[in-house]
């Protein structure tokens, strides 16, 4: 059963058990997504309800950040864990390297995946990178036959929310993939285009104000977070 939070459910599953989850979705039959909203990607379903069906309709939805848990804690119904969708990469990609598993790396700006492909192979020995493509492409169809000609087990599709989860939704049977993950900025991290929050500012709930000093553009889409408490503290109220 999932948790409720202002309409999105998440798994309330630990950092392994999501995992292991991840794992036996690439065994299995068929297509199946993974997401990983953020308060900003809830407070965008509570607008837009194709997001929000999108999202409701991945095979995983995981807590990306405090936030989110903090809410569900507020909200009377906890969650286990945050499970960051960058970190949840990074486990996955340990297994599939394992296993010789090929993975395809879909978004951020031209030679950025390339340079993530470069990075990622060097890192996880064994994991069979199938092939790349930039996120500022028009028509979907040549992409979704690229990536069903690599034969790629796993994708990861990095375009920002909703634009991913609704990507994931629509395409995802078509790529041929047994299981996409939407990641948001991670192909720009995993590039060492962008850094990551050091520990110290994740370990203390802090990575938003950690990208906000870096990024002060992302002023407008934080100003989701305050509101996202203020809904949650409504939600409760009833
Ligand atoms: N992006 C893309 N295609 C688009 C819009 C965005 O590939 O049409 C990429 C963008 O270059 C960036 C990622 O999607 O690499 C979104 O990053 P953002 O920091 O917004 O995601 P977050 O991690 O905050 O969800």
């Amino acid at each position: 059963m999932r948790i409720d939070v202002l309409g999105v459910g998440f798994d309330n599953v630990t950092m392994e058990e999501a995992v292991a989850r991840g794992v036996e979705l690439i065994h299995q039959e068929g297509s199946h997504y993974v997401v990983t909203p953020n308060p900003e990607i809830v407070e965008v379903c509570r607008e837009n309800l194709a997001a929000k069906i999108a999202v409701n309709g991945a095979d995983l939805v995981l807590p990306d950040g405090i936030g989110v848990i903090k809410g569900a804690a507020m909200l009377g119904t906890p969650l286990k864990e945050k499970t960051p969708g960058i970190e949840f990469a990074g486990h996955l990609m340990e297994r599939m390297a394992g296993e010789g598993l090929s993975l395809y790396l879909l978004g951020a700006k031209p030679g950025v995946a390339e340079k993530a492909a470069e990075n990622l192979r060097a890192q996880y020995p064994g994991l069979v990178i199938a092939g790349t493509h930039d996120g500022y492409f028009k028509e979907d169809g040549p992409v979704v036959e690229d990536i069903r000609q690599s034969g790629a087990d796993v994708v990861f599709v990095c375009l920002g929310a909703p634009k991913q989860e609704l990507w994931m939704e629509k395409n995802g049977p078509a790529t041929g993939a047994h299981l996409l993950c939407g990641l948001g900025g991670s192909l720009d991290v995993f590039a060492g285009v962008v850094e990551r929050a050091p520990k110290f500012w994740s370990d203390h709930g802090l990575e938003w104000l950690y990208r906000l000093c870096k990024e002060p553009k992302r002023i407008g889409r934080m100003m989701k977070l305050p509101l996202f408490l203020v809904h949650v503290k409504q939600e409760k109220r009833k």
